[in-house]
């Protein structure tokens, strides 16, 4: 996944210390699944943008990132088996549109049909150059035999010293009945409503 639009709202934080969860509301996730299945039928990548909001909750030392809504990739992405580019006329748009509703751009997601829900060389590549305070990147595969695409999330942030850490996000995913189901990192999650 290559380029887009950028968004610096974070100040220069220490995240090593805390700890850091995903909350995903079930408008972003539908989305997520839709525009997922929609190309890794046809063993493609495809990508969109994540938007929300963060917040800190210092008495627990948590920092919740929640996305709210997901973008599709629009109508000017090129979509590969392996890589995916970004329309970033659209995804500005998008943004602009989102701003408006007091979201913030948290990261992208984007799909790796058919194999490991890990970020490749290249996406830490692109993740690095975004520069962004905390970057979350959200992965979605579609395993052979299913029908559901399962999910993992990361955080990318530098270090005070300057190196580039990736950690894997916990994730609390909304379901049809408004609560919440808790996701332990180290797992890929099944998207559905359960
Ligand atoms: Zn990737």
């Amino acid at each position: 996944m290559r380029g887009g639009p950028s968004s610096i709202r974070v100040s220069s934080e220490q995240f090593s210390g805390i700890r850091l969860e995903l909350v995903l509301r079930r408008q972003a996730k539908d989305a997520i699944v839709n525009e997922t299945l929609r190309f890794a039928r046809r063993g493609l990548e495809t990508n969109g943008m994540l938007l929300g909001n963060m917040r800190f909750n210092s008495g627990k030392g948590i920092l919740f990132c929640e996305v709210i809504t997901a973008t599709d990739s629009g109508p000017f992405a090129e979509h590969q088996p392996g890589r995916t580019s970004v329309d970033t006329r659209y995804q500005t748009q998008r943004l602009e549109e989102a701003q408006g509703r007091n979201l913030s751009m948290l990261g992208f997601w984007h799909s790796h049909p058919r194999y490991i829900t890990e970020p490749s060389s290249g996406d830490h590549i692109s993740i690095r150059a975004a520069a962004m305070p905390l970057y979350i990147s959200l992965i979605t595969t579609l395993q052979s035999g299913e029908s559901v695409p399962r999910l993992r999330g990361f955080a990318f942030y530098f270090r005070q010293d300057g190196e580039f850490i990736r950690r894997q996000l916990d994730i609390y995913m909304e379901k049809a009945n408004g609560r919440f189901d808790f996701f332990d990192a180290a797992k890929a999650t099944v998207m559905k409503d359960v």
